[in-house]
């Protein structure tokens, strides 16, 4: 017999939907969620918890969900997840892509359930050991630095996260829309941290305010770099130098701060990774015209699969299979069209996705008023100095020891986007894991040693006592 259909989430209007900068779906009700949570078959072996970079035990959760426990599966949550409920509405959740359900059905809505663990369980802070005399600069309050603050305050370290920006959050905050993520609810996380004995300075940032060195004369025993990547990579083609060319993340970062953004009518994004997908949305909920150009298929795009049909749901016009070859200005050297090609998909590339190849004689033009690259990022580190001894890969992000996160600086660890690239917030946050951990090992490694050693089973079990 086939399983039960999945629970939809209930949304508003999409007239509504295409006007406002409010969450427009409800998440499920308790008892929804406890329906949904039926559908699971509690696989032996979970693929979807393999699939999780994290490694969230999904089917516990689920199965606390499914009993009622709505606090139990917070807590399961929370324990590998400082986010959970920002992840709860905007992970790519890897886990559904696995659930053996989707072979043939629709997958469990795992993040929905994640969300629902949120919405109704009980938040418990998480305990945290006795105060320890090292102290760890985190630089960088995104999710990375965030999961690395977290994990060590609770291990009983001194705990300063500094960020340039005037909040905690990264990405979640100064980038994805709050349509997509409510401030309030990454503020309760982030509030967390704080009671948990995590110190935020805002408005400091490195290469400006401090450098490696100054947090070593202050007397942090190690550091760690979560400054993620927003440095947006050139189209390197003509016409970029032109009025109206704008960047994704200067107009997002305005957006999620509610300043003051003056969009024309006919906006023109390059790429369909979620960048350029969050901006083609809130430009139209600002009643302008949106066109996404993308050289290859809605298959190979890198945004979440619901936010674009969601886009197109609102009316983001998606070009497939073309990518632009210049971008043409007016006399007053402002942009007014983008001259395309269309594109073929030939062989897979280094990606594994097949490569874009051009169709000669099919370029075509597309007239417009803003043009917004939004291919790829890379890290901001233009303030590196030679010899802070940060080494580089040729991708433009920080080197580590994939074991530790350590950098080639002694006692300077790095996970996040701004070792990874472009990733996503869970990536991040499996990433931070391990690098806190790796401070740990730096700071303690008698202790890190006593914890990751298994004590040997005897070869008889229960071992004999002196009554046998
Ligand atoms: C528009 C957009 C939409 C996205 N949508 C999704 C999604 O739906 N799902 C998903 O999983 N992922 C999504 N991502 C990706 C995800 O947000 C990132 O992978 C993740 O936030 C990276 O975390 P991080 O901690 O490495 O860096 P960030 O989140 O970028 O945080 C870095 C922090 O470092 C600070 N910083 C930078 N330079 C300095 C400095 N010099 N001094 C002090 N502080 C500094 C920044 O202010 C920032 O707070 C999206 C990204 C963007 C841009």
């Amino acid at each position: 017999m086939p399983p039960p259909p999945r629970v939809k989430r209930k949304y508003i209007s999409l007239e509504e939907r295409k006007t406002t900068f409010r969450e427009p779906d409800f998440g499920y009700t308790r008892e929804e969620a406890i329906e949904e949570a039926g559908r699971c078959l509690q696989c032996k072996k979970p693929a979807c918890v393999n699939a999780c970079p994290a490694h969230v035990p999904v089917k516990d959760y689920v199965n606390a969900i499914l009993e009622g426990d709505f606090d139990e599966a917070y807590r399961i949550n929370r324990c590998t997840l400082p986010m959970p409920s920002s992840l709860g509405r905007v992970c790519p959740a890897f886990c559904e892509q696995k659930c053996i359900l989707g072979k043939k059905f629709e997958p469990i809505a795992i993040r929905d359930l994640k969300r629902a663990a949120c919405d109704y369980g009980k938040r418990v802070t998480p305990a945290v050991a006795p105060k320890r005399e090292e102290r760890v600069a985190i630089i960088g309050a995104g999710p990375a630095g965030l999961t690395v603050a977290n994990d060590l305050v609770i291990r009983g370290y001194q705990v300063t996260v500094y960020d340039r920006l005037e909040t905690a959050g990264g990405t979640l905050v100064a980038g994805i829309p709050t349509f997509r993520l409510p401030r309030e609810i990454l503020k309760q996380d982030v509030h967390m941290l704080e009671e948990m004995g995590v110190e935020f300075q805002f408005n400091e940032s490195i290469g400006k305010d401090f450098d490696l060195d100054t947090l070593t004369y202050q007397g942090y025993d190690a550091i760690f770099l979560g400054i993620g990547a927003m440095d947006p990579k050139r189209l390197n083609i003509t016409g970029e130098h032109l009025k109206g060319v704008a960047s994704a993340a200067a107009i997002l970062a305005d957006l999620a701060f509610q300043r003051d953004v003056d969009l024309p009518d006919r906006i023109s994004i390059i790429g369909c990774g979620n960048v350029a997908i969050d901006i083609a949305r809130s430009a139209i909920r600002l009643g302008k015209e949106s066109t996404i150009l993308y050289r290859r298929t809605l298959k190979e795009a890198p945004a979440n699969d619901d936010e674009i049909e969601e886009a197109f749901e609102e009316g983001v016009d998606i070009k497939y299979l073309v990518a632009p070859i210049v971008i043409l200005g007016n006399e007053d050297e402002h942009v007014s069209e983008v001259e395309c090609i269309r594109m073929e998909l030939g062989e897979p590339d280094d990606s594994g996705r097949r490569r874009p190849v051009p169709i000669p004689g099919s370029e075509f033009k597309v007239p417009t008023d803003m043009v917004i690259p939004a291919v790829s990022q890379s890290p901001q580190l233009e303030w590196l100095k030679l010899d802070d001894g940060i080494e580089l890969t040729r991708w433009s992000t920080i080197w580590t020891n994939e074991e530790t996160g350590e950098s080639s600086r002694e006692g300077v660890f790095a996970a996040g986007d701004d070792v990874l690239g472009p990733s996503t917030v869970v990536e991040c946050i499996a990433q931070a894991h391990m690098a806190a951990d790796g401070i740990h090992k730096h700071l303690s490694p008698e202790e890190w040693e006593k914890e990751h050693t298994i004590e040997e089973t005897p070869e008889e079990w229960p071992p004999k006592t002196e009554d046998d």
